[in-house]
């Protein structure tokens, strides 16, 4: 079973541009994979389809062996999902964000407290959660989303751009943290970024987007030796 399957996914928008074309890409699970493409490629519209905020217009798309139109709920509950903008309540507290989105997927109360309190501490947000989101700096938003976007075990976790505009002492400890949540605990990720230092230092494969085509998917290795 694959972490992720596409095969031939399009997208055309109603304005008529194609930002996808014919997308046939697998991700095996335990994979550290990095999507890299230049602004306009179609990286946003993928994981807005696979995110089923973007209908696509042909092809199919399965999660951890679950197709993501016939059986939405299966395949929504095996992944997890860093948007690039942040989308919290204001209002709400770190604590409250987290546990709303573990209630959601219907986790145990006990179960989803003791795996908040874990990814709090690892991702340095435990003291700050009574805090309300707004006050959080973006630093620390990212931190948040990505500790949302796990609560409730998901295999899959996709990062869209999750180090943009983030400090690089800050991206170290997040860099340090996926590595670990991919090595221990077998969660599949998907990352894309524009820093190739990013793909080069994380990712052990990559694929590269362009135009709504898929030009490259490679190891990184045998990447780096071709630049
Ligand atoms: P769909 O085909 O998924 O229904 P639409 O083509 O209707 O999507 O577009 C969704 C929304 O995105 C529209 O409200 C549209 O105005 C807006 N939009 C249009 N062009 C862009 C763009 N280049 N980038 C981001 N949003 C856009
Ligand atoms: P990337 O994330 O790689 O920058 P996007 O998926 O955002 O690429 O965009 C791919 C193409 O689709 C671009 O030409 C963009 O302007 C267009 N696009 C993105 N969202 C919409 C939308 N909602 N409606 C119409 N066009 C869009």
């Amino acid at each position: 079973m694959k972490a992720l399957s596409l095969h031939q996914l399009s997208k055309t928008y109603k304005s008529g541009v194609v930002a996808l074309r014919e997308i046939t890409l697998d991700v095996e699970q335990g994979e550290f994979f990095g999507l890299l493409g230049p602004n306009g490629a179609g990286k946003s519209t993928l994981i807005g389809i696979v995110s089923s905020l973007v209908t696509p217009s042909g092809g199919r798309i399965e999660v951890m062996g679950h197709d993501l139109m016939a059986k939405p709920w299966e395949a929504k509950s095996q992944l997890g999902l860093v948007p690039q903008e942040f989308n919290f309540n204001n209002f709400e507290t770190v604590e409250q964000i987290v546990l709303n989105q573990a209630g959601y997927y219907g986790m145990p109360r006990k179960e989803a407290r003791s795996r908040l309190e874990r990814f709090l501490r690892e991702l340095d947000l435990w003291e700050k959660r009574h805090a309300v989101s707004r006050t959080l700096s973006g630093g620390m938003k990212r931190r948040l989303m990505i500790a949302r976007a796990l609560i409730h075990g998901p295999k899959l976790l996709i990062l869209d751009e999750p180090t943009a505009g983030v400090d690089i002492e800050v991206r170290r400890s997040m860099w340090q943290f996926l590595r670990r949540i991919n090595r221990d605990e077998g969660v599949t990720i998907i990352l894309t970024t524009h820093y190739l230092e990013e793909a080069e230092s994380l990712c052990r494969r990559i694929a590269i987007i362009d135009e709504g085509r898929l030009i490259e998917d490679t190891d990184t290795q045998s990447l780096l030796e071709r630049l």
